[in-house]
C-alpha cells in the first residue's frame, strides 16, 4: 500500500469511526487516549512526556515499592509501561485486569 492509499484508508477509517472522543486531546495528536488524569484524555506519550515531567508524588505512587501488596506485580508492570519502558502486551493486559482497569482492545 502506498502512502496515498494508506492516508485515504486512514481518513476513511477515521470518518467511519466518528468518535473524536477516542483520541488524545493534545493538538494534532492521532493516538488514541489511554490516560485521563486531569480531565483531558491523552495518549500515554502526551500524558507522561508532553507537558510535564513524571511526578510520582502527585500520582501517589512509589515506584517499585509494593512490598506486601498482592497486586504489586501488576502495579510494577503498569509503572514500567507508564514510564515508557517496554512491556509485553499480554503482561500489560493481565496487569490491567488484575487492577480492574479498562482493557484496551
Ligand atoms: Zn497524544
Amino acid at each position: 500500500m502506498g502512502y496515498q492509499d494508506a492516508k485515504e484508508k486512514y481518513e476513511n477509517d477515521s470518518k467511519q469511526d466518528n468518535s473524536d472522543d477516542l483520541y488524545c486531546s493534545a493538538n494534532g495528536c492521532t493516538n488514541r487516549w489511554s490516560v485521563q488524569m486531569d480531565g483531558k484524555p491523552k495518549c500515554s506519550f502526551h500524558q507522561w512526556f508532553g507537558s510535564k515531567p513524571i511526578d510520582y508524588g502527585s500520582m501517589h505512587l512509589q515506584p517499585n515499592d509494593y512490598s506486601g501488596d498482592p497486586k504489586g506485580w501488576a502495579k510494577r508492570i503498569l509503572d514500567r509501561h507508564n514510564t515508557g519502558l517496554e512491556v509485553h502486551a499480554l503482561s500489560l493486559k493481565f496487569a490491567k485486569q488484575a487492577l480492574k482497569m479498562t482493557v484496551e482492545v
